[in-house]
């Protein structure tokens, strides 16, 4: 990584998270974070890439300690089963991420996002991905509505908060606190502090997606070590966007997320620009790079 301290698991070992769409990096030895690097360089700004995964691609920063984070149009779904292209949703999930990290900035979440650079890349701090997926729930969906035979669109009495072991090849597994800290992943303080974070994450989105006429059903999100000479701080990382977030109309429940193209719902790039559009952030003529909706497979 570029940086050193101690990591949070066990001293002798090495880890290269490859998961999902975030991975950057990343590596302790003794306690000593490395970075590994993956490609070479790319023919996209002759900067060198850290990593791609389904929906994005991680560039070497500028500065040491920054990373760019690229947004693909690429989805998938299904643990890889089913894969596509959204046209356009790159550019829309930049702007949608860079607002949504920005506002949470704004009442003290921690963040990885530093700024948005053009129309799919923004700057964010490298930092050490922990191997969980974070989820919050508030209305039964998707995986919760198929382990325990539950109808989708069940409220739930109080939030749910579950964490997902980060592996492609594992099928991202559920897993509880013990597992986190039996395996290393994460201590019990920074787990305390992950579910605070993701709590205070979920009641302020939920308010304001509520005050533009959708509900947060549920939501996945990454947390990252971020080392500062000597201090280390848990921030949010890779990005929140209808590809993490369940998103639903409060008045028709019509889907606006990535959920239309798993279900093959249609009209999928239509529902990110709503969300965009709700929130107040795709300009009247649509971002320049978008051709339209349009999915293929
Ligand atoms: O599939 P499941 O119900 O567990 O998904 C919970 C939330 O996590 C949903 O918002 C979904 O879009 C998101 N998710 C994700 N990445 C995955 C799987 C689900 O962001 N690999």
């Amino acid at each position: 990584m570029g940086v050193t301290g101690q990591g949070a698991g066990a001293p002798l070992r090495r880890i290269i998270v490859l998961a999902r769409d975030t991975c950057y990096i990343i590596g302790a030895f003794h306690g000593v974070g490395i970075r590994a690097p993956m490609n070479g360089f790319t023919n996209m700004a002759r900067r060198r890439q850290l990593f791609e995964g389904t929906a994005k691609i991680l560039f070497e920063g500028p500065e040491p300690g920054t990373l760019v984070q690229y947004f693909k149009d690429d989805a998938m779904a299904f643990n890889t089963r089913k894969r596509g292209v959204i046209t356009g949703k790159g550019v829309i999930n930049n702007r949608i991420s860079e607002y949504l990290m920005t506002r949470l900035g704004e009442i003290g979440v921690p963040t990885h996002f530093m700024r948005r650079l053009n129309m799919r890349e923004q700057l964010v701090r490298e930092v050490e991905i922990i191997p969980i997926e974070v989820a919050v729930r508030n209305v039964v969906a998707g995986s919760l509505a198929a382990r325990f035979g539950i109808a989708e669109g069940t409220p739930l009495p109080r939030s749910i908060v579950e964490y997902y072991y980060k592996s492609d090849d594992l099928e991202h597994p559920l897993v509880t606190e013990e597992h986190v800290t039996a395996f290393g992943w994460a201590t019990p303080q920074n787990l305390d502090e992950i579910m605070s974070l993701s709590l205070r994450i979920n009641d302020f989105l939920s308010g304001l997606f509520l005050s533009i006429g959708i509900r947060l059903v549920d939501f996945r999100v990454e947390f990252g070590r971020l080392w500062e000479e000597d201090d280390v701080r848990i921030v949010l990382a890779d990005e929140i966007s209808p590809d993490s977030c369940r998103l639903w109309d409060i008045k028709t429940n019509e889907r606006l997320d990535i959920d239309r193209f798993r279900g093959d719902l249609g009209k999928i790039a239509a529902g990110y620009q709503e969300v965009a559009r709700r929130l107040g952030i795709l300009p009247e003529s649509g971002p320049t790079d978008i051709k339209g909706p349009e999915t293929v497979q």
